[in-house]
């Protein structure tokens, strides 16, 4: 079943706590030269139009970058991820708004590869014309991101970020992301995972940070953020926040998380205040 397309969500209070912590996480592999990968399990279309098309109609990007692109003061953090995503004008909220493989596109250096994999034939075909004129530099393919990552680790740098990013429209999603993690971690101890999930009223939603952090126990570090701008609906259904989970994360991130989500939940509540949690732990 294939039938999410993260257009109708682009730039919501999701994309801003996943965004706001890929671009912390590559701005951190970009201070040391030697080059490393980007890998994107669920790499979507690449960009997105926030003038028209899918994210006009639902809107939802008002629920997140629409809520803070205005909003000064604001922390260093915040700043470094608005300016990353290309928020920053005097003119309010751009036309597009970048997903996540065209952020990596922006940070990485010449020396860095990216590895990008999206099974929709539409946003498929979105994410390699898009990336056409990159080269050799980056690889798309219409394939199981998933089932992909086995092949590529560990990357001959010894370095990498890899985004695991699925939609979790089909239940299995939350096994098989465990499954990846656990295989990953044997194939490549010191890779830095980032793992995005929706806070939803959904038992394998809700068991899911469990598991994450019992998979977490056995690295040496992870880090754990979410991000709920919502209180939980009577019907136990809908999105009313999302997590970030780290495996291996830069060891300057949770100060920066610490830094950016008060001020996130400050301004981005629908009907009640926001809330967030950050937890991390290193050895
Ligand atoms: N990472 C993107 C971003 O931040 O801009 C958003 C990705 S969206 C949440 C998830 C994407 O995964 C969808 O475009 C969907 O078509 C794709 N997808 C679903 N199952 C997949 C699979 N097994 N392998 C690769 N892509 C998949």
């Amino acid at each position: 079943m294939l039938s999410y397309r993260h257009a109708y969500h682009a730039g919501n209070h999701a994309d801003v706590l996943k965004h706001l912590t890929l671009v912390l996480t590559l701005d951190y592999f970009n201070q040391k030269p030697a080059p490393y990968w980007y890998i994107d399990t669920h790499a979507g279309p690449g960009s997105y139009r926030l003038d028209q098309g899918p994210a006009a109609r639902t809107g939802e990007f008002e629920t997140g970058i629409g809520k803070i692109a205005g909003i000064k003061p604001r922390p260093k953090s915040v700043q470094r991820f608005l300016e990353s995503v290309g928020c920053l004008g005097k003119t309010g909220l751009p036309t597009s708004y970048p997903g996540s493989p065209d952020i990596a596109q922006r940070l990485l250096r010449d020396t860095d590869r990216l590895r990008l994999f999206e099974l929709h034939p539409t946003d498929f075909d979105a994410l390699d014309k898009h990336f056409a004129h990159v080269g050799r530099r980056a690889q798309v393919k219409k394939t199981d991101g998933f089932a992909a990552l086995k092949a590529l680790l560990p990357p001959p740098t010894r370095r990498a970020v890899v985004l695991i990013d699925p939609p979790y429209e089909v239940k299995q999603d939350y096994d098989t992301l465990i499954a990846t993690l656990e295989d990953g971690l044997k194939r490549f101890p010191t890779g830095c995972f980032l793992v995005w999930y929706p806070i939803i009223g959904r038992p394998e939603s809700r068991r899911l940070p469990k598991k994450l952090l019992k998979l977490g126990a056995s690295t040496q570090s992870w880090l754990h953020a979410t991000l709920e701008v919502a209180p939980p609906a009577a019907d136990g259904l809908g999105m009313t926040g999302s997590g970030m989970f780290v495996l291996n994360p830069p060891w300057t991130l949770a100060e920066q998380l610490a830094e950016a989500l008060p001020w996130l939940c400050q301004h981005m509540g629908a009907g009640a205040p926001a809330r967030y949690q950050l937890d991390s732990h290193s050895t």
